[in-house]
């Protein structure tokens, strides 16, 4: 399948890349651009999933080298992008308990909900902590027995895993005041819901190559076929995406939609068996709310009732949580769908900056708004 396009790059390049910057070169990436253009015949529009991919595409300028039939759209591949106003407002609430404190990533700490987020909750006096592991608000929560800790557990099906052996040692420690306010996502039943929106563009995917490493190919096989789009697990280097986008366009202007796999340095088709096994001991599958996309069935994970003593949403009495909209004049939900660019939203830069974000991706590293904004792109 990749003969056609490794033939460009060096030969001995080709058997032995083993090293970041080799999958920076410009040369090969040359190269890979003009296989792109020899092989492309009419317009086509594909989506990148993971936030991680959007970042290498915007900060390496991949969207400008390629041929003007191809449009690369952006998708709800951010995770702090997706976790809805409602979580953060929980988050928000058991902050604001003096006897809880609140653990999180450090991207959380700016997404608002209403006009509010974690740091200012935080200023005012909430003991909110940014940790780099779960495993670091367990420690916690050993050291402050007195206390309720809880870790603000938010992504894909990447960071589900390290949540679900935190969970399953917290059991086995049986901790009586660590809990998590779970609000993962998964990814295919995203790409579900957008493919079955009468708007939809999207004619083909570069799919989010670590959640693959995680849970395989399998997942996305029945989406390919329902709705005929060439899915590619996808690695996040710019040859990677090159390598990618090719594979994508090959099966369109061949009239294929497969299930391909190109981060094969880290994918394996069933994945990481270890961690989906702790996954489906921890976790059962929910509905979830997904910000700026609605609820989509079956597109999150939430805590199994076996460990319903370590799920905050059922330990803590919730008598007032605010379900704040986003700023009307935040075009996110529209971005993740793929029909619009952080460009094209008025605020962009104005109302809107890193210092001053009016929606997630602006906040977050991951986010479309804050590639656009880092990278200088109108
Ligand atoms: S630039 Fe700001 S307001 Fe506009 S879509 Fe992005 S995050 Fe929302």
């Amino acid at each position: 399948m990749l003969n056609v396009v490794l033939r460009w790059l060096p030969r001995s390049a080709a058997a032995t890349m083993k090293y970041l910057d080799e999958y920076r070169d410009p040369g090969a990436a040359s190269r890979y651009v003009d296989a792109i253009a020899a092989l492309v015949r009419q317009k086509w529009t594909l989506m990148e999933v993971c936030g991680g991919q959007t970042h290498a595409i915007v900060r390496y300028g991949l969207h400008e080298l390629l041929p003007s039939q191809v449009e690369i759209v952006h998708g709800p591949g951010c995770p702090v992008c997706v976790t809805p106003a409602e979580r953060i407002s929980r988050a928000l609430d058991l902050a604001r308990r003096p006897n809880v404190i609140l653990c999180s990533f450090g991207d959380m700490l700016r997404v608002p909900a209403g006009d509010a987020d974690l740091l200012r909750v935080r200023a005012e006096g909430g003991d909110v902590r940014v940790v780099y592991s779960p495993l670091d608000a367990l420690q916690i929560a050993t050291q402050h027995p007195d206390r309720d800790v809880v870790f603000f557990a938010v992504g894909f099906e990447t960071t589900a895993p390290a949540i679900a052996m935190t969970v399953q040692q917290a059991a086995r420690l049986a901790l009586p005041n660590f809990s998590v306010l779970v609000s993962h996502v998964r990814v295919p039943q995203a790409l579900d819901a957008l493919l079955s929106d009468p708007d939809n563009r999207v004619q083909g995917f570069l799919a989010a190559g670590h959640v693959n490493t995680i849970m395989g190919m399998a997942e996305y096989e029945p989406i390919a076929r329902a709705y005929r789009v060439p899915i590619v697990a996808t690695g996040f280097e710019p040859l990677d995406i090159l390598q990618g986008v090719y594979m994508c366009l090959r099966q369109l202007e061949e009239g294929r939609a497969e299930v391909e796999n190109q981060y094969t340095r880290a994918v394996r088709p069933a994945g990481n068996e270890a961690a989906i096994t702790a996954l489906q001991d921890v976790f059962e599958v929910v509905d979830r709310v997904w910000r700026g996309m609605g609820t989509i069935a079956a597109s999150g994970l939430g805590l199994a009732a076996k460990y319903a003593r370590f799920d905050a949403d059922r330990r803590f009495d919730w008598t007032d949580v605010q379900v704040e909209e986003d700023s009307a004049r935040c075009i996110a939900g529209s971005i993740m769908r793929g029909h619009s660019r952080p460009s094209d939203c008025a605020e962009f830069g104005a109302g809107c900056t890193p210092d001053h974000p009016l929606g997630a991706p602006m906040v977050s590293s991951e986010g479309a708004c804050a590639a656009y904004f880092r990278y200088g792109v109108a």
